[in-house]
């Protein structure tokens, strides 16, 4: 293939060469994208270029532009690297399906299973532990997985151990007469602090909302497991454990290193299923072991003994959307879960990679595979762990900065080795507080999101992109905040 002929390589250079914005859109450009936009399907079309002309100028300034913007805090987004913003553009090109492991066919699976196994290695976790590995469209459909496999086993593993005769597979028999059979008559899915997902996922799943129950260890830290109550819960009752690995108001995790320890032998006593929301937090695992980062550390701390396991690419990875990974322990089970037998072309039984359309929830996938793939090899393990202590860094030199200020107050605490890539704050003045996001967004310097803590309204400031500068950002950062409090003076 050759890009330098082709008119694929005309597109490219086009939005290379395009204006396209680095900041957020302004009122004008978003309200100038929405009137522009064309509602009706012309009979004859208007051609490439009236629509290349179109997307470049009209559309693309009414686009977040977060990924390009290195000072926007608001959503996790990550932005995207140049190696995976390469790749994704051959992905488009090539229009590879990675559904079915063809290797006689395609590359595209063996792809797929090295960038995992790559991924594995980023985060130091044995590959052999979890064998099951996928990409899916993101954390929440990882999460959906996830909770899917913790449903199936702990209703089979009822029936198990009520009568290692009888078959309790939901896959097979579907929820109510699986249940009817286990003598299961609920699961409930225990949990603190959990991203909203968790409750799509106990939807979909079939296990309900109202089986959520959060166990937060005291006000002060809710983020945490109370290990008492978890136990307390789990005893005689059927239960999927679902760890935040970290929470993403704060950044703090759910369990230590010991606690895991402890969930895992309550699991195995009572047949439940642990699952990991990593999204936000598995990114930790990069890190090197100091002083340093002893407190995150010890938040990711074997998470390996989970039995699944979320995780997003596309917000610290920085691989265009969309794109998250699951990993998990059993491979049979899953496939049990989102088989999809029937078509002829799928049977081959034993192949050394499963297809991925048995494991998870689409047939046809698109090659996200590749971005990471490009990504991971073109800057290594040294440069994705320099890029999180980077945005570390410059998260806690903005939280001390804040501690030290007197307009504004560090949330939850005051206690600086917690901080990950996030910082959660709010001014001390209830009248500042309540203007504040919309002043610092307004101010367009830097863009972060409101959210709501214990009765009130916080700031929260999440570092996600490469284009990280500790002393440019922080001096913008600051000089934001500044002029907030004196806009209100
Ligand atoms: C972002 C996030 C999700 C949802 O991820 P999507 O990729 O948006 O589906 C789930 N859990 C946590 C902790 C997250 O931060």
């Amino acid at each position: 293939m050759s890009f330098d002929t082709d008119s694929e390589a005309q597109h490219l250079k086009d939005f290379t060469n395009a204006a396209v914005s680095d900041s957020v859109p302004t009122k004008e450009s978003l309200q100038h994208a929405t009137d522009s936009l064309i509602v009706s399907l012309p009979e004859d079309g208007l051609g490439i270029n009236r629509i290349k002309d179109h997307i470049l100028n009209d559309l693309a300034p009414g686009f977040t532009g977060s990924s390009r913007c290195p000072t926007y805090y608001a959503f996790t987004t990550g932005a995207v690297t140049d190696a995976a913003l390469f790749a994704d553009w051959v992905v488009s090109t090539v229009d590879q399906n990675v559904h079915v492991h063809l290797p006689k066919d395609t590359v595209a699976t063996a792809v797929e299973d090295s960038a995992l196994r790559l991924l594995q290695q980023l985060l130091n976790l044995d590959e052999s532990r979890h064998p099951s590995r996928l990409f899916t469209t993101g954390a929440t459909a990882s999460n959906v997985i996830g909770i899917a496999l913790g449903r199936e086993f702990v209703i089979s593993e009822a029936g198990r151990r009520k009568s290692p005769a009888i078959n309790t597979s939901v896959a097979e028999l579907g929820v109510l007469e699986a249940c009817f059979q286990a003598e299961v008559t609920g699961i409930q899915i225990l949990a603190t602090m959990p991203h909203s997902s968790i409750y799509k996922a106990a939807s979909a799943a079939g296990i309900g909302r109202d089986s959520v129950v959060l166990l937060p260890l005291s006000e002060d830290e809710p983020w945490r497991f109370d290990l008492d109550a978890l136990a307390e819960r789990m005893s005689g009752k059927h239960t999927i454990v679902w760890i935040s690995a970290g929470e993403l108001c704060t950044g703090r995790f759910a369990t230590t290193g010991l606690e895991m320890t402890c969930i895992r032998s309550l699991a195995d006593q009572h047949g439940a299923w642990v699952h990991v929301d990593g999204a936000f937090g598995l990114q930790t695992l990069v890190l090197p072991q100091t002083e340093e980062y002893k407190a995150l550390n010890d938040g990711v701390r074997s998470l390996e003994l989970a039995d699944s396991i979320t995780g997003d690419a596309h917000k610290l990875l920085n691989v265009p959307y969309d794109c998250g990974f699951f990993f998990a322990r059993n491979v049979a089970l899953q496939q049990t879960v989102f088989g999809n037998p029937g078509a002829a072309y799928l049977s081959a039984a034993a192949l050394s990679i499963p297809s991925p359309l048995n494991l998870g929830l689409e047939n046809s996938r698109r090659f996200r595979a590749l971005p990471v793939y490009a990504s991971l090899l073109a800057y290594g393990r040294a440069w994705h762990s320099d890029l999180l202590q980077r945005q570390i860094a410059l998260a806690r030199r903005v939280a001390s900065y804040i501690v030290d200020s007197t307009a504004y107050e560090l949330l939850p605490n005051d206690d600086l080795s917690h901080i990950y890539m996030v910082v959660l704050f709010r001014a001390r003045s209830v009248s500042l507080n309540e203007r504040l996001v919309s002043l610092l967004n307004e101010s367009r310097e830097i863009h972060i999101s409101a959210l709501p803590w214990k009765g009130s309204t916080a700031a929260r400031i999440a570092v996600g992109t490469w284009r990280v500068e500790v002393e440019r950002d922080f001096g913008l950062i600051v000089k934001a905040l500044d002029a907030a409090v004196d806009d209100t003076a």
